[in-house]
């Protein structure tokens, strides 16, 4: 079955009410479409929903959505509903529902309803569900934040390394889209592997950030000193700045709030009600800081955030990118800066030293790829687009300027020196 631009832009229009494609999203919808496998690899806001949510709306039958997290499937699935008058439209299936709720989806999914089913890979390897849905039309499976699937992504869940032989026993030749925001080659062997989708189209848009500018500072005694002077020169603008303990999270805060910067702690020991109240006065700026762990960011829409600051070198690249992704999301300057000290590596590997020896050699080589990101002389935006599978042309690529290392090239000699290290 044929479908034309116009059904495709027209259907886009009627159910979510934009008017254009964003970046790869039309060409992958096609492919999805056409019933092939599909890999869609687009950094963290790129728009990866979209791409399977409207060629459910516009097929036969039932796609389900593989999804770690339950709170997101919510948000998703609420969405959905709000654009049509027939709530079964969309339904999460998990071990929350009670027999009448399920009964309610199995009905739904039956009587055609049913264009989009939210599942947690736990909830698809139960017997009881695969069965019922080998008796239903799947139009495909999504397998969404597929990194999941890799020892070598950040968020490793064994239930992802199942889904495969689960989706074969759902039917013939149900199409896979494997969607992530994880570029690294490691990663997506891994997904292409483990979901037997090696003849899959993979649309890969860049990673490229050219508005955020890159740098790395020596992390010093003064390095306090040095931060609020920064933060300083940077006053009145919106900023993050990432901690590796709880403790030192609570210590800057204090330091900046005694040198006269407005600013909150946030960590996941704070009870959810303050963890909420400092959210939402960085989000609607009673604070110009926020002083963090990870734990801080994740589903976070400030678009003007003005710096990221990396009070210590976070453990991977891909941590890196994200973390300082949520600088500048407006378009406007986004200031990356990261404080580097071979100490806090150590630190790092020690922290590691308990788990098991595969967990260790998988961390222990990504922390690797952030000492050579800290310490080269080359241009940042470059090593990271690189490490990424991406090539960045770093004489007329977009945001070729927006680095320590280009804007301020190391004498020679020096830079010498570092390679022979
Ligand atoms: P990802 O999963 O890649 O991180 P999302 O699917 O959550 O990204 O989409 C990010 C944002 O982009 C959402 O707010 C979504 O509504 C918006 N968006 C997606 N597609 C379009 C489009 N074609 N036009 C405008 N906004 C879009
Ligand atoms: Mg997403």
């Amino acid at each position: 079955k044929e479908f034309d631009n116009i059904d495709l832009h027209s259907s886009l229009k009627k159910y979510f009410g934009f008017s254009q494609f964003k970046g790869l999203q039309e060409e992958v919808i096609k492919n999805v479409l056409r019933q092939n496998n599909t890999f869609v690899i687009m950094p963290t806001g790129g728009g990866k929903s979209l791409c399977y949510q409207l060629p459910a709306l516009m097929q036969e039958g039932t796609a389900i959505i593989v999804s770690p997290l339950i709170a997101l499937m919510k948000n998703q699935v609420d969405a959905i509903r709000g654009i049509s008058s027939e709530n079964g439209i969309a339904h999460v299936l998990n071990s929350s529902l009670n027999k009448g709720e399920i009964k309610q989806v199995k009905q739904d999914i039956t009587d055609g309803v049913t264009k989009l089913l939210y599942v947690a890979p736990e909830s698809l390897t139960k017997e009881e569900n695969v069965e019922f849905l080998r008796s239903v039309t799947v139009s495909f499976v999504a397998v969404d934040e597929a990194h999941c699937i890799s020892e070598w992504g950040h968020d490793f869940r064994p239930e992802y390394r199942n889904l495969k032989s689960i989706v074969e026993r759902l039917g013939d030749n149900i199409p896979i889209i494997g969607l992530t925001a994880t570029a690294t080659p490691k990663v997506q062997e891994d997904i292409i592997k483990n979901l037997g989708i090696g003849g899959a189209k993979l649309f890969k848009a860049s990673f490229n950030r050219p508005n955020l500018f890159y740098e790395v500072r020596t992390k010093t005694e003064n390095i306090e000193a040095d931060l609020i002077r920064f933060v300083k020169q940077n006053s009145g603008k919106s900023g993050i700045i990432y901690c590796l303990s709880r403790k030192k999270v609570e210590e800057l805060a204090q330091v900046l709030q005694v040198n006269g910067v407005s600013a909150v702690p946030y960590h996941a020991g704070f009870d959810a009600k303050t963890r909420s109240k400092y959210q939402d006065m960085f989000l609607m700026e009673d604070v110009d800081v926020v002083v963090a762990t990870i734990a801080f960011g994740m589903g976070i829409d400030k678009p003007d955030v003005r710096f990221v600051i990396h009070h210590d070198i976070p453990k991977s690249i891909e941590s890196y990118y994200q973390e300082t992704g949520r600088a500048g999301r407006d378009g406007g300057e986004g200031h990356c800066l990261a404080y580097y000290s071979y100490k806090d590596i150590e630190k790092l590997e020690k922290f590691m030293s308990g788990k098991p020896v595969a967990e260790q050699e998988i961390g222990n080589a990504l922390l690797q790829e952030v000492v050579a990101y800290a310490e080269t002389s080359m241009s940042r935006r470059k090593f990271m687009l690189h490490y990424f599978g991406e090539e960045f042309d770093d004489v007329n690529g977009d945001g070729a300027e927006m680095d320590d290392n280009t804007r301020n090239p190391k004498e020679k000699e020096e830079a010498k020196e570092d390679v022979i290290k």
